[in-house]
């Protein structure tokens, strides 16, 4: 196999890290230059876990994948974190944050949903992002309930247990209009980004863990 990034065979990796890390995608070199962690901190009240420090390395495959198309690359994000996932969240329904309809046109595939797939969890698409042409198409009661430039669709029923999903965190602006859009108090909710940038570690609450646990 060849690392989806680099494309150097990953059969030369040490064995150790295969024995671990079998499903990945991307060879050691590359995924050493990720920087792996387990993060948990709050945001209005609102408990985000992430899997790693926003960095370049993760940076630049995201852009691959996002921007570039590089569908290929659409496990490696979350692949070394199923289990971990799965068993955190049990029971939750995943709701992925909005892309405008635009990019998503140009990229031909919605990024986050392909993302998610190998969680094997119940996805929904809730949101939607508006851009001027679809703010003045919108009835006066949505253009109300739009903050932060999102809004809940119609006739979308929200589960009780609640995981928005996005692939990175930076100011936090998207999952909080998301989060504006329903009552929390309702809902359990929690967040889960694949990354955070690492001003959200300076926060309090915030617990890390060796690489390997
Ligand atoms: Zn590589």
């Amino acid at each position: 196999m060849r690392c989806l990034m680099c494309g150097k065979d990953t059969l030369s990796d040490r064995s150790l890290y295969r024995l671990f890390f079998l499903d990945d995608q991307l060879c050691m070199d590359c995924r050493s230059q990720w920087h792996r962690q387990r993060i948990e901190f709050r945001m209005d009240q609102i408990p985000v876990y992430s899997s790693y420090v926003y960095n370049e390395a993760f940076a630049s495959c995201l852009l691959q994948y996002k921007e570039c198309g590089d569908e290929a690359l659409k496990d490696v994000f979350l692949c070394l974190d199923i289990d971990y996932i799965r068993r955190k969240f049990h029971g939750y329904t995943i709701l992925l944050m909005p892309s405008s309809e635009e990019k998503m046109q140009k990229r031909g595939f919605s990024h986050l949903s392909l993302m998610c797939e190998c969680l094997h969890m119940p996805i929904l698409n809730p949101f939607a992002k508006k851009d001027g042409s679809e703010q003045k198409s919108l009835h006066v009661r949505d253009r109300q309930r739009m903050i932060h430039d999102i809004i809940l669709k119609d006739d979308v029923p929200l589960p009780r247990k609640i995981l928005l999903f996005d692939d990175v965190i930076t100011t936090g602006s998207t999952l909080k209009g998301a989060l504006s859009n329903m009552d929390a108090s309702r809902h359990s909710v929690r967040i889960y980004t694949a990354a955070a940038h690492e001003k959200w570690l300076q926060k309090p609450m915030r617990r890390h863990f060796s690489r390997h646990q």
